[in-house]
């Protein structure tokens, strides 16, 4: 394993992180992929034990997914991190970042009708949050945009 990584996946908040991620991949999988061979995620942050003494049960493609977006989190550039969706640093890989979009959005929508992954709730709010202040500040630089004319 990295080094770098290993010492990245240390620090509290990548760790929280990576958790919300894999379980919104889990909720995806759960949701998509039941009719697959799935096993227990292994992977470099499993083995860290990020995931605690028992890792999620993807399927292969989820696993593979998730693996790469373990190491994006790790070595965002960012710190504090945006929400991804909405950064212009695009350190994911075109395909990737579809992938995910489509992930988050299904597993957003679920955590938050059933009530589970807790930090992933949060996270929706956050971001919900986030874009409504963006657009907020967004109207307000167009008006004064305007009374500038
Ligand atoms: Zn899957």
């Amino acid at each position: 394993m990295n080094e770098r990584f290993a010492e990245k996946m240390a620090t509290e908040q990548v760790r929280v992180d990576t958790r919300t991620l894999a379980d919104f991949v889990s909720i995806y999988c759960d949701g998509h992929h039941k009719d697959r061979s799935r096993a227990r995620l292994a992977s470099d942050a499993a083995t860290l034990g990020v995931y605690g003494r028992k890792s999620h049960v993807l399927c292969e493609e989820c696993a593979e997914h998730l693996r790469y977006a373990e190491k994006r989190r790790a070595f965002c550039p960012r710190d504090p991190k945006p929400f991804c969706a909405h950064c212009d640093t695009h350190c994911y890989r075109d395909e990737e970042r579809a992938w995910q979009r489509e992930m988050m959005r299904y597993s957003g929508r679920r955590s938050v009708l059933h009530g589970h992954a807790v930090d992933g709730i949060k996270h929706v709010i956050a971001a919900r949050k986030w874009r409504r202040e963006m657009e907020q500040s967004a109207a307000i630089a167009a008006q004064t945009e305007r009374e500038d004319l």
